[in-house]
């Protein structure tokens, strides 16, 4: 299904997920208007083993048909969509996405909270970030845990530090799960993302695929190469996304 709405860019919809149709600069854009918006929004960064998860998970896919936007952080995604008729413009991912927002977008006024990762990480990645714009503004670090019972202790967290953007690295489904339970009890919070496995790349705790593998829509090849014990999650991404993609188009849906 393809359709756009008033100010809002086309989505492609893919296993019941809606995938925004933009670019790396037009997310950009987005985020900054949410951050000057009242209200909060959730961002999420779908990828295929997300949506495969999404199909099986009721609760997960519902998740991700409320957030405010979901971009395409997979080649995988552009492809199927393109089979299907419909156009993703770009691979958006959530890494790029975060460090560009971070060095280019952020300054004194809109606070960010790093939540997520094992310990220690979310620190060294906030350093890391705050080198490519002193004005970054760190509210707050906390590895926490996606756990309900540390929910209490992360909220208290937060509402102490005010963070605009809250940025969550539980990996996914929990991050989004996480972010759609709570949201709503973090009054300083206009947008929270889930960012995935970022701030183990900005930390250089895991090392990211070069360009030109990012490029050729390799980047889980590297992974897998580099932490062969997510081999579940590449098959779920390289043979179980497309076939579930491609029982859909036949279904006509
Ligand atoms: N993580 C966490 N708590 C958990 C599970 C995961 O903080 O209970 C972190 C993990 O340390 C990593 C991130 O979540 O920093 C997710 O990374 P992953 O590589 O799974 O994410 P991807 O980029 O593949 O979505």
């Amino acid at each position: 299904m393809y359709y756009t709405g008033v100010q809002q860019p086309a989505r492609v919809t893919l296993l019941g997920v809606p995938i925004d149709a933009l670019t790396q600069a037009e997310a950009l854009a987005r985020l900054e208007n949410f951050l000057k918006d009242s209200g909060q929004k959730h961002v999420a960064t779908p990828n295929n083993e997300m949506l495969v998860e999404a199909h099986r998970n009721a609760r997960f896919r519902d998740v991700l048909q409320h957030t405010a936007l979901n971009l395409p952080d997979s080649t995988g995604l552009l492809l199927m969509a393109r089979l299907r008729g419909h156009r993703l413009p770009a691979r958006v991912t959530g890494t790029d996405t975060m460090q560009k927002m971070l060095c280019a977008l952020l300054d004194e006024r809109h606070p960010v909270f790093f939540l997520g990762a094992a310990a220690g990480v979310a620190q060294r990645a906030a350093e890391e970030l705050k080198k490519c714009n002193p004005r970054l503004t760190i509210a707050g670090t906390f590895s926490g845990s996606p756990r309900s019972e540390d929910a209490q202790e992360i909220i208290q967290k937060i509402n102490d530090a005010q963070p605009h953007l809250l940025l969550v690295a539980f990996g996914a489904p929990a991050q989004d799960l996480w972010i759609a339970e709570h949201l709503h009890k973090l009054q300083s919070v206009r947008v929270a993302m889930g960012v995935g496995g970022a701030f183990d790349f900005v930390a250089g705790v895991q090392k990211r695929a070069p360009r030109f593998i990012r490029t050729l829509g390799l980047e889980w090849a590297w992974r897998f190469a580099h932490e062969p014990k997510r081999w579940r999650r590449m098959w779920k991404a390289v043979v179980v996304f497309p076939i579930l993609c491609l029982g859909e188009m036949v279904r006509g849906g």
